[in-house]
């Protein structure tokens, strides 16, 4: 199948649909901010460089997001396609990227735009907690999306907990990175053909946004 990249405002929901493809069509799920969260809770010496930023919410280097996504995509496992989550993050990423798919013989896939307003994003926010073990995440703010046991990972049965930067100050900081930065590889790769949009609302499912997505991967 071909790979996917998922672009969308902070707590849009990339985490979980990544996570559905994944399962579905057992395929990684490569997120950028969880391959940070890894060296951060591993205190590497790269850990402790970025915290400041993360916690911010603001973009880590493209330098260490580069290494850290090339030793991730030359894995085995990334052979038949994957699904990538949170990358690009800004224009200058999408040009490194297309760079690395040329050196790896790979193409880029279809880009998936879930457009979400604000408002809806930070009630999704609130809700949102996450294992850090396995990188599953929930929401207490969607029936669908609770742990069937409180405060455990359904897959890992690791504690759940708020992330760090899951906190309204960080989360305005995170939307306004997302439009002053992110938000223009929405034009780039509706240029290149490659860009599907689906919208999303505060009564959109889980569910309801998965079969959108399947439609768009079916075509
Ligand atoms: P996420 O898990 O995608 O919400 O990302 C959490 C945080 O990780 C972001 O707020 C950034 O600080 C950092 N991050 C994740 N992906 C990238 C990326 N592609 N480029 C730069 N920073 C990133």
């Amino acid at each position: 199948m071909k790979s996917v990249i998922l672009i969308a405002p902070p707590a849009a929901g990339k985490g979980t649909m990544a996570s559905m493809l994944s399962k579905t069509f057992n395929m990684p799920h490569i997120s950028t901010g969880d391959l940070l969260r890894n060296e951060m809770s591993n205190q590497t010496s790269l850990g402790l460089k970025i915290k400041d930023d993360m916690e911010k919410g603001n973009l880590v280097s493209d330098e260490i997001i580069t290494e850290l996504l090339i030793n991730r995509l030359t894995k085995p496992d990334c052979e038949n396609g994957y699904i990538l989550d949170g990358y690009p993050r800004n224009v200058e990423q999408a040009y490194i990227y297309e760079d690395i798919l040329d050196k790896l013989d790979k193409e880029i896939g279809v880009v998936i735009f879930l457009d979400i307003d604000k408002a809806t994003a930070l009630y999704r926010m609130s809700g949102r907690i996450v294992c850090a073990t396995c990188g599953a995440s929930y929401n207490l703010n969607n029936v669908e999306l609770q742990p069937k046991v409180e405060g455990i990972c359904d897959d890992c049965k690791s504690p759940l907990n708020k992330r760090s930067d899951d906190n309204v100050d960080t989360f305005n900081n995170r939307f306004d990175t997302y439009i002053n930065k992110t938000s223009s590889l929405i034009n780039y790769y509706q240029e290149q053909g490659v860009l599907e949009r689906i919208s999303i609302d505060a009564s959109s499912t889980a569910n309801s946004t998965f079969e959108a997505v399947k439609k768009i991967l079916k075509r």
